[in-house]
Formats: structure tokens, sequence, C-alpha cells
């Protein structure tokens, strides 16, 4: 019997009422809701205030309902104390009695020291399977396993925040996730209140999976402030391991695999079906699922109890048929589709920021030396800090660091030298390999990189033989008798680079394998598709299908699809529920890497020359070919200054595969097939290390370019590698970015240098006022800017004062957005004396900046004195009738001013027919937006104005 702590009972005065009367009254209400019997008689036997005699006596009874009444007898004839004592323990075990916690409530019950202090044992099989929960979950989330069984780390130890990130269903951000715990509350982020599950998807390697084991931590020490009682943590490439016919009933599925109930499973089965609210489940990798599975195809499961196919119970799960309320997490790469009605909050994991990296740094490398030369690394090295954003990249780069002690300088590469992602994935290898070689503490392995994959050749090619027979076959777990096929030894499988499968085996008692994580898989497959001679040119490319325009794919169909096909799937074009391939794209990247000439002197050593000359030859030539194919399909629009291209996420990972070649014939070749000077790349789910390929390539570009990068997340690591490509940039946005001070300090340091900037956009990022302060300078020392996008930074007046002082004196500038900083009266009284007499400003948003009388007022006074601003908006500030008086004077003196926005703030129908009379005497003015709600009336055209004004006054008053 587990005697642990329970739950401590709030101590109050003691309960003036007799609790055997208690009893009594309620007596049909505690026979209707007690239904563990035997817990309590557990209690009263360990008190020794029942017999052996008494609980046989209410075990005899036949039936529930009258073994409680037997029991309630027996205790109301044992006197006061054994009564006080049966209702203790029906508040100190909640879980067992919870429909009788509102009667504990009711009665305000608190038991007297004496009986506080007696024994309470917990039979009980619901809390006890709680307990067991969280004791499985805390030791089984306490390491970060996939840091290979060998080393692991205390997730406590490492575990780093990184950026998450609130969507609605267009992606549009609804703000930042401040905590897990906050994930499954809903305060923030919920976007359909009907939906049960919290999406949370993210690139390869940007920690989902982290995340979910973080939160069962969390959970598992009671830490997660959302109250779910039970946590049920799967893997999605779980379910995929299923065959056909497989068939398991819900129970099976929590109990044989996850976690089984010690005590009475029934009870707890039951307890479940009766609360799925008090239920969390996470599904890791929706995406790792069998291509083949199309939620909105699967049947659901029709009872709980009753057998069906493990993807139809997800299914069924995550549709709310089966435990109908139950919380869920599921982490998915992007691109895979799940039904909108599902949805309750979509968060994207975006990786780490640079201040996430520098914590990273510190957790990773405590001794202070170390640490300090690892930061100056990353700080030299802007491109380093880009892979670094990648979780999984960062903790391989670091592995390596570790490794050849302290940098990747040791491991053959100079400091100047870019490294790659090929190079990285080298890097481990050959770190890995380097392990098993016994070496004494004081002798340094001195084996040179091409000895180190030499003696390991046939050890990697076995297990790329494997990842790439996964590949094909979109399986990303292996039974035993797979891996012994693709010939990988016990020794292959020591490297560290596949594990045993964690959880409980679907597939029968022997075990099971996967490659540590998704993007090992791909380089595995890459390193097999060059290392094995038998793998033909045709081969070699089946995964750049992934690259052909949509519709005409059937022509070079990558095998995986055509394996869809084979499936069921008749029409090609049709949107792929699993759109995300990114593995596949992965490997390209590889292939692209492996194959390219600064590897050449690594890789001759693994393939015979003959075969490598001849993949490298089909490799480039299929690289041009498809490239200038893709880049003429991209769609193109003409504007009176640019041709304008939107490129898609496919771009991005012909960019990667382009800067993994480090060819700057290929890079001249992609900047040529452009063919436009105003690239867009908005919500390409673009990183700071595109921006790296990104330069890689534009550094080729001929003419002036216009780069709209809005809605991505490149950071300052990015806006650093954008550096070459500054010389060139007339239109740069980069709004929505995560980009803060440090970011806008090197765009002041680049554009002032070329001054030929015309539009900078910077909204929603994290500009403070030092950040304001260099923008303050680009805006004085770029005489070309004319529009410059602000609004939702961290600006105040001190920063608001700056920009003004700038605007003053730029003759350039025609468009300024500030909406959603907090400037108030001091940065409005600062923008007003810029707005008077300005020679070029024509829109001017200060909205939503907390300005009051005092701002509001002189910038009406200013705008007497302006004759070329045409919009201002004023939305969303403390603008009250003594503005619109001031507005109204101005009125009948501007007469440049068309569009006014006043709605959301403080104008009451006197100022309001202070502005309608002005308007009588203003012939220019075109509309003016009011109102205190959002949805504004508009008054349009002068004539009719003042009349609408003044009936719009009838009508309030
Ligand atoms: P994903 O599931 O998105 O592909 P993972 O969660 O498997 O990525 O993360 C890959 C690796 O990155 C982890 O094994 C771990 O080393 C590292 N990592 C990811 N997230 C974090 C984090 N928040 N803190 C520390 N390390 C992390």
């Amino acid at each position: 019997m587990d005697m642990q702590a329970l739950p401590e009972v709030t101590a109050g005065p003691k309960d003036a009422r007799s609790c055997i009367r208690l009893l009594k009254v309620d007596r049909e209400r505690l026979v209707t809701h007690i239904r563990n019997v035997q817990c309590l008689l557990d209690n009263l036997l360990v008190n020794e205030y029942f017999s052996v005699e008494d609980a046989e006596i209410v075990g005899a009874c036949p039936i529930l309902p009258d073994k409680v009444r037997k029991m309630l007898d027996l205790v109301q004839s044992k006197g006061e104390e054994v009564c006080e004592y049966l209702i203790s323990v029906l508040q100190r075990i909640p879980d067992a009695f919870i429909d009788l916690q509102p009667w504990l409530e009711e009665i305000g019950f608190s038991p007297s020291e004496l009986v506080r202090g007696r024994t309470v044992v917990n039979t009980d099989p619901v809390s006890r399977y709680i307990q067991k929960l969280r004791s499985e979950w805390g030791r089984d989330s306490k390491f970060l396993t996939s840091y290979s069984q060998k080393e692991e780390m205390l997730l406590a130890d490492i575990y780093t925040e990184n950026v998450m990130e609130l969507l609605d269903f267009r992606n549009e951000s609804l703000g930042s996730v401040s905590s897990l715990s906050s994930l499954l509350d809903d305060a923030t982020g919920v976007i359909n209140a009907e939906g049960e599950t919290v999406l949370v998807f993210g690139d390869a390697g940007v920690g989902k999976s982290v995340l979910l084991q973080k939160l069962q931590n969390l959970w598992a020490r009671e830490e997660l402030a959302a109250g779910a009682k039970f946590l049920f943590p799967f893997r999605c490439r779980t379910f995929g391991c299923f065959g056909p016919g497989a068939a398991l009933s819900l129970r099976d599925l929590l109990f044989a695999h996850s976690c089984c109930p010690e005590l009475d499973p029934d009870a707890v089965f039951a307890f479940l079906l009766r609360f799925p609210r008090s239920v969390l489940f996470t599904f890791d990798g929706f995406d790792e699922l069998h291509s083949a599975f199309d939620l909105s195809r699967v049947p659901d499961a029709a009872s709980p109890l009753q057998p069906a196919h493990p993807l139809a119970l997800l299914a069924s799960l995550l549709r709310g048929k089966l435990l109908q309320g139950a919380a869920k997490v599921l982490t998915s790469r992007p691109g895979v589709e799940l039904p909108r009605a599902l949805v309750r909050k979509k968060v994207q994991l975006r990786g780490f920021s640079p201040s996430h990296l520098r914590a990273y740094t510190c957790k990773f490398f405590p001794a202070p030396a170390q640490q300090q030369r690892v930061l100056n690394q990353l700080d030299a090295s802007p491109h380093l800090g880009t892979l670094c954003s990648v979780p999984l990249f960062c903790w391989i780069i670091f592995r390596c660091f570790q490794h050849f002690h302290g940098s990747h300088e040791g491991a053959h590469h100079q400091p100047d030298q870019t490294l790659t992602l090929t190079d990285i994935f080298l890097l481990m290898t050959e770190a890995h390999l380097n392990r098993t070689v016994p070496t004494s503490l004081l002798q340094r392995n001195t084996r040179s990189q091409v000895e180190t994959f030499r003696s390991g050749h046939e050890a990697l090619r076995a297990l790329g033989r494997l990842a790439h027979w996964g590949m094909l076959k979109n399986l990303f777990v292996f039974s035993q008798e797979e891996v012994e096929a693709s010939e990988v030894q016990e020794a292959g499988l020591e490297l560290g680079f596949v594990r045993a499968v964690p959880e409980s085996r679907p597939t029968g008692e022997q075990p099971a394998y996967e490659f540590l994580h998704i993007t090992m898989q791909s380089f595995f497959t890459a390193l097999f598709l060059i290392a094995d001679d038998k793998v033909s040119t045709r081969e070699l490319l089946q995964f750049f299908g992934e690259w052909t325009p949509r519709g005409r794919r059937a022509a070079s169909l990558p095998l995986p699809l055509l394996r869809l096909s084979c499936l069921g799937r008749n029409n090609l074009d049709k949107e792929d529920p699993f759109r995300n391939n990114d593995h596949f794209q992965f490997t390209n990247l590889f292939l692209c890497g492996l194959l390219s000439k600064a590897q050449q002197r690594l890789v001759r050593h693994l393939v015979p020359v003959g075969a490598l000359r001849r993949k490298r030859r089909a490799l480039w030539r299929h690289l041009f070919a498809s490239l200038r194919s893709y880049l003429k399909s991209l769609p193109r629009t003409h504007t009176e200054e640019f041709i304008q291209v939107q490129a898609m996420p496919t771009f991005i990972w012909m960019l990667r595969c382009i800067y993994e070649t480090q060819s700057q014939k290929v890079g001249q070749l992609a900047a040529r097939g452009i063919c436009a000077d105003y690239i867009k790349l908005t919500y390409c789910n673009a990183c700071s290390a595109d921006c790296s390929a990104l330069s890689f390539v534009l550094n080729h570009f001929p003419k002036q370019l216009a780069l709209d990068l809005d809605n991505n997340n490149i950071n300052d690591y990015g806006v650093k590698e954008l550096r070459p490509c500054c010389s060139r940039l007339t239109v740069l946005r980069l709004s929505v970015n995560q980009i803060t001070d440090s970011g806008v300090k090197v765009l002041y340091e680049e554009l002032t240098k070329h001054k030929i900037v015309t539009y900078l956009g910077l909204y929603n990022n994290q500009i403070t006022n030092i950040g304001a302060k260099y923008v303050a300078k680009i805006l004085e020392e770029c005489t070309s800017l004319t529009h410059l996008k602000l609004g939702a930074n961290r600006i105040t007046s001190e920063g608001g004062k700056c920009l003004a002082l700038a605007v003053k004196k730029s003759s350039s500038i025609l468009d300024i957005g500030m909406w959603g900083n907090k400037i108030g009266d001091e940065g409005a009284k600062a923008f007003a004396d810029a707005l008077r007499n300005h020679p070029s400003l024509s829109n001017l948003s200060l909205a939503f900046n907390g300005i009051s009388t005092e701002g509001g007022k002189s910038l009406a006074q200013a705008l007497q004195e302006n004759s070329s601003v045409k919009i201002v908006w004023l939305t969303k500030n403390d603008l009250d009738d003594e503005v619109a008086e001031s507005m109204a004077e101005m009125l009948e003196v501007n007469q440049t001013l068309r569009h006014l926005w006043l709605i959301q703030n403080q104008i009451t129908a006197k100022g309001i027919s202070r502005l309608a009379d002005a308007v009588q005497k203003n012939s220019t003015i075109l509309e003016i937006w009011y109102g205190p709600t959002p949805c504004p009336a508009l008054w349009v055209g002068v004539g009719t104005l003042a009349t609408y004004l003044v009936l719009k006054m009838n009508c309030s008053s």
C-alpha cells in the first residue's frame, strides 16, 4: 500500500456539527457517490477503526449501494471520531471521491488535530494511476535522450526557451507565447473555441519534440499550470508502425501502449471516460505519419471499447469523437494541414533568437573560459549564429566544438571559411566515429578526417542504405529485420546515429530503431546515394522531383509520390495533406553539399573516381536545368517601378542548395535567372541562415534590387548576413522578423554606406529607443528614403523625438508609420514640430501611441502650417474635444489634408459638431473617420458631411 504524503487539508475552525449527524443527513448522497468502498475500508482497517470482520460484513453485501450503507451503519455505530475520520478520507483522496468534493465544500469540513494525525493510505486506483503517470513521465523526460543514449544531459540543465509565436488562421502573428503553461490556457491565442488541439508547428530541428518533453516534465512535477490530471504522450510515427490489419481499443492504446494502471484498470478507464477534460494528450510529429494517412478519410472509431485501427483511434481522438473535451497538443513540420475545426490555437516555433542562443551557450559550456570563446566565435561569425538559431544544428555545432576542443577551427576549418550544413553534419559524423576509438586521457585523437571516414566507411554505408530505404518508403522507424537487411551491424548501431525507439514497441517484442533526427536520416540517404556505386543518376536525383512545379510532376515523379498514387491518389494536383517533404529537400541539400568542390578532398576517398565524376556531372546538369525552369515559372507582376517576382518556399530550398554547393558559378546562374528587380519572399518561413544563401545569390545580381522579406524569421543574424547585398538594395522590407536594436545598428552601418535605400520596412520587430536612434540616422543620411515603417515596435518618447527630428531634417520622406509605439505627448509634440512647413511628408501615422490633449493639439496646430501632408492617422489615442476643437481650427486653414483618422479616441458629440462646422469651410478634406469603436462612421464628401454630423449628434443626444 502506498503510504506516501497525501494532499493536505486546510485547517479551519472545527465544524460545530456532529459528523455522525452529517453522515445521517446526507446518507443518500453518500450512497450515490461513493464508488470506491474498498479504499475507505483499507483506511478504516489501517487505523484499526474497523476489524477484519467488519470489513468482511461490508464485503458480503452483494451490490455497491448496500456495501456503502452497511459501512456507514458500522462507522456511525463506532462514534464521532470514526465518522470524522471517514469524512476526512473523502477529503484527502479527492480523485477517488471526486463527486463528493462539492459536498465537502458545502459542509465546510475541516478535521480535528486528532483525525488529521491519523494515517491515510491511498489504495484508490485513479489517484494511484496519476501518481504512476507522474513518476514514469518524470523519469522519461528527465534527460534529453536524443543526445544518443550514452551522453544524456539533464533537460533541466539544457532546456532553453525559444521563440514561440501565436498565429491566426491566416498565419498573422497574435503575439508571443509567454510560457509553456500558457500554451494550454484560454487567456491568449484561442482562434477557435470549439477546437481542442493546440497545433505547434516548426521546421525540422527547431525543438518541437523537446518542447513536448519539457511540457511532460513540467506536468510530471506538477508545475504545469493547466490542470490536466492525466497526460498521455504519443509520437505519431508509432501510429504509422502498425500493420493495416491492426486493431486496438482506446483502452489498449492508453494502457498497453502508454502506461498501465496498477490497480483496477476498469475503474481508471471508467474515470477517464467520465472526465475526458481531465486528460491531456501530446502527439509529436504529425507530419511523420505515413503519407497515405488522410485525416479526413479515416473513419471514426465507433466506441472507446471497440477495437479499431490505431490511426482511426488517433483521428477520433483529434476529432473529439473519443474522449471529447480532452486537450491535445500536436506538433508538426509546416505545411501539414489539420482541419480548422479541430485547431484551438496555432503556434509557430521559430528556434533560438540571438539572446536565447547566448543563454543556450552558457548552459552548454558552463566553464567560463570556453563559454567566452564560443560567444566570441558566434559574434565574429554571424553565419555560425544563423545556423545556430535552429536548436538541432546548434547542438551539433556545439558538440563539434566540444569534440574538437572548443572551436570548429580545430576541425580542418579555417576561421574565415564558411561552414555549411553539410560541413556540420560531416563534422558530427567524424566526431561520432572518433568517439568509438579508444584514446587515453592524455592522448588526443590524431586521425585525419579522411582516415576517420575511411575506417567507418562500411558502417556509414550500411546506415545510409537503411536511411535511403526508409526515405523511399516514408519510414522513420525500422524493425530489427530491416536493420539487419541493410547490413547495419552492432558496431554501426553503437556509433550513435540510430537509437532504439524509446516507447513501448508497436510491432512485437523486438526492438525498433530510428535515426536520432529526421535530418540525420536525410544526411545518410545523401551519403548513400553518393557512396553506393550501384545508384544510378536517375536514383541520385529522385528527390529533386520536389522542385518541379505542381501539375508538371508526373514526368519526373519522385518515387514517394508515385507510391502515393498507387495508394489511390489519382489526382496529383490535389493538395497532398502531407506537403511537408522537407526530409527529401534536406537530402537534396546534402547531395549538393557532398558533391561540392569543397568536399571532394574527402568524398573521393569514399567513392570510385569514375562514379563520383558521373554523379557530380549529373547533379550539376540537373541543378542548372531545374533552376532555370523553376525561376522562369515563378509568377511575375509588372508594376510602374518594378518587375516583381513572387517566390515560393521551394525557392528558399533552391537557395539553400545553391549555397550548399558554395559554387559561385551556380550562384551567378541563379542570379541571372531571377529576371526581376523586386523579389518578394513574404511568408516563406525564411530563417536567418536563409539570408546567407540569399546574399550568396544576390551578390551576383547585376542591378539594383527590391527585397521583401516581411513575415519571416530572419532576426539580427539574418540582417548581418544580408550585408553583402545592401549595396544593391533600394527597397528593404523586414517587417515581422524578430529584429532587435543590434540588427538595426547593422542596417545603419550598411545602408548609410550606399545611401540608395528608398523604402525601409521594420514594422513589428523589437526595436527600442536605441534602435530608433539608428533609424533616425538612416533617415538623416539616406537622402533618398521616402518610406519608413516602424509600427508595432517598442519606441517611446525619447526615440520618437529623435525620429521626429530626423523627419524634420529630411526633404525626401513621404510616408512614416509609427502605429503602436508609445511616443506619447512629448513625441507627438516633436512630430508637430517636424510637420511645420515640411517640404515632403505626405502620410503620417501616429495611431495607438498614447497621445492625449497636449500632443493632439500640437499636431493640429502644426498642421495649420503644413501644406504637404495628405493623410494623418491618429486612431486609438486619447484625443478629446479640446483636440477636436484644435483640429477644427486647423481644418479652417489647412487646404492639403484629405484624410483624417480619429476613431477610437475620446471625442464626444460636442467635438464632432465643432469638426462639422469647420469642414464646411474646407474644400479639400475628403473623409474623416471617427467613432468610439473600431467600426467607425465615415464622413465622405464635404456637402453631405455637415448634414451627417448634425444628424448623428441629434441621434446621440
Ligand atoms: P524537432 O522535433 O523540431 O525536429 P527536436 O525537438 O528533436 O526538433 O530538437 C532537436 C535537438 O535540438 C534536440 O535534440 C536538442 O538537442 C535541441 N533542442 C531543441 N529544442 C531545444 C531547447 N528548447 N533547448 C535546448 N535544446 C533544444
